[in-house]
C-alpha cells in the first residue's frame, strides 16, 4: 500500500496517452478527421494531460469549467483547479464543426498528430476577464496575457486522447518521467514525503540551500526542470540538466534527490501558476513544493511572496500538497554562511546576490562570478554554452539582456 500523496481529485492517476494496437487503430482513424491546429502552450497542455499530470482531466475545458476556474479556482464538479486549459480555433473552422464529431490534433510547429478529441462544446469568451483572473493584469507585454489575447476566436471541448509525447523522450532518456514513473522511483527509494523543486535556471547556491532545506525535512527530493517553451534569451533545458547533474553528484548526498524534467510551456502567472505546480507536482507523487521568491513570475508583475500566499486562500481539500515557502536565499559574507531574508539581519551589502540577467552577462563576456555565488562545476557547464553561441546569438542576447529591466 502506497503511502504517498494521492492524485489530485481524489482518484487514480488518469493519463490520457494511448499505446498498442489502440493506438495504431485511433492514428488511422484520425487521418481522415478535420485537423484542428494547436499553438505550443497547447500541445505541451495535451502532453501534460497524456502523461496524467493533470489528472483527473479528461480533455480541454468547457465553459462552465473555464467560468468557474477564472472566478472561483474551481471546476464544475467541484474540484479546484488554478488556470483555464483550453483550446482554440478560428470561427470559420468551429462553424463547421458539429457537436460530437472527432477531430484530430495537430501540433502547429511540428505538423505532428499529437491525439484526438471529441468535439461536446464550442464557446467563445472574455479573454481579458480570463488574463484579470489568472494573470491579475491584461498587459501586453505580459507573455502569458500575449499567449491568451492571440488565441483564436472560438474555445473547443471535449474529451481527448493522446498519441504522442514530441521529442521529449527521445531527447530526455530517462530524466523524462511521467507521473507513475515517479511516483514508482519514489516507492522504489521508500520515500513517503517528496519536496519538488520548480526549476526554470540553472541552479546556484541559493537554489541548493532551498533544496537541502527541503531535503532536511522530507524524505526526498525531485529536482523537476521545465522543458518546454521559455522566452527568449533563456539558458536552454539540456545546458541547464547537465549543470544540475553536476551540483547533484557533487554536493548532494547519494540517494537524497532525483532530476526530473516535465514537458510543460510556462505561462509566467505567478500566484495561479504556482497553484498549478502543485497540482502536478502532487500528481507526481510529490507531498511538498518550494514556492520561494517570485515563483513563476515575470517583470514586476507580481509581489515577491504573492505566490506564497496564495497557498492560504485554498480550501484545506482542495489541494494536498504543502508550500514549503522560504524567502529569498543568498550567501551573506557578514553571517559567512547562506541565508535568507528571515535569518540573516545585515544589510543587503553583504550579500552575494546575482539576477539571472546579471549572470547571463557576466558569462557571455568570461567576467569572473563573485565567490559563493555558485558552484565551480556549474559555472564551467554555463560558460561552455556561452562559449558555443555565435555572434549573432550572443547579440541577440545582449539585446535581450539589456532590454530587460
Ligand atoms: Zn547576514
Amino acid at each position: 500500500m502506497s503511502r504517498l500523496i494521492a492524485p489530485h481529485g481524489g482518484g487514480e492517476l488518469k493519463p490520457l496517452l494511448l499505446y498498442g494496437d489502440e493506438l495504431k487503430n485511433e492514428i488511422e482513424k484520425a487521418k481522415g478527421l478535420t485537423q484542428i491546429k494547436m499553438g505550443s502552450r497547447e500541445t505541451s497542455d495535451l502532453i501534460m494531460l497524456g502523461i496524467g499530470a493533470f489528472t483527473p482531466l479528461e480533455g480541454f475545458m468547457g465553459y462552465a469549467d473555464w467560468k468557474g476556474v477564472c472566478d472561483e479556482m474551481k471546476m464544475a464538479n467541484g474540484i479546484f483547479w488554478p488556470i483555464p486549459i483550453t483550446l482554440s480555433t478560428t470561427k470559420g473552422q468551429a462553424d463547421s464543426l458539429s457537436i460530437g464529431e472527432e477531430v484530430a490534433l495537430i501540433d502547429e510547429e511540428t505538423s505532428e498528430l499529437m491525439g484526438s478529441m471529441k468535439v461536446m462544446e464550442k464557446y467563445t469568451i472574455d479573454k481579458e476577464h480570463e488574463c484579470q483572473q489568472v494573470f491579475r493584469t491584461t498587459a501586453q507585454a505580459h507573455p502569458g496575457v500575449h499567449k491568451v489575447m492571440s488565441q483564436k476566436e472560438v474555445n473547443i471541448a471535449g474529451p481527448v486522447k493522446v498519441f504522442n509525447e514530441l521529442h521529449y523522450p527521445a531527447e530526455y532518456g530517462v530524466k523524462y518521467m511521467r507521473p507513475a514513473q515517479t511516483r514508482a522511483i519514489f516507492q522504489e527509494k521508500g520515500w513517503n514525503t517528496v519536496a519538488a523543486l520548480q526549476l526554470r535556471n540553472p541552479m546556484h547556491r541559493a537554489h541548493e540551500h532551498l533544496a537541502k532545506i527541503a531535503v532536511e525535512i522530507c524524505d526526498g527530493l525531485l529536482i523537476h526542470q521545465l522543458v518546454g517553451k521559455l522566452k527568449e534569451g533563456d539558458i536552454p533545458a539540456k545546458t541547464r540538466v547537465k549543470a544540475i547533474d553536476v551540483l547533484v553528484e557533487n554536493y548532494f548526498v547519494k540517494d537524497t534527490c532525483i532530476q526530473g524534467v516535465y514537458p510543460m510551456e510556462m505561462r509566467y502567472a505567478g500566484p495561479r501558476e504556482a497553484l498549478l505546480h502543485g497540482v502536478f507536482r502532487q500528481n507526481y507523487g510529490c507531498s511538498h513544493l518550494l514556492i520561494g521568491r517570485d515563483h513563476a513570475g515575470v517583470g514586476d508583475y507580481y509581489g515577491p511572496y504573492d505566490a506564497q500566499r496564495i497557498f492560504d486562500e485554498v480550501p484545506q481539500e482542495g489541494l494536498l500538497i504543502s508550500p514549503l515557502k522560504i524567502n529569498l536565499t543568498f550567501y551573506c559574507t557578514k553571517c559567512d554562511g547562506m541565508a535568507s531574508t528571515k535569518t540573516c539581519p545585515h544589510d543587503v551589502s553583504f550579500r552575494v546576490n546575482l539576477s539571472g540577467t546579471m549572470l547571463r552577462k557576466m558569462l557571455s563576456e568570461d567576467q569572473v562570478i563573485p565567490d559563493h555565488f555558485s558552484r565551480p562545476e556549474v559555472l564551467e557547464v554555463l560558460k561552455e554554452y556561452y562559449a558555443t553561441l555565435d555572434e549573432k546569438v550572443e547579440i541577440k542576447l545582449h539585446k535581450h539582456v539589456f532590454g530587460e529591466k
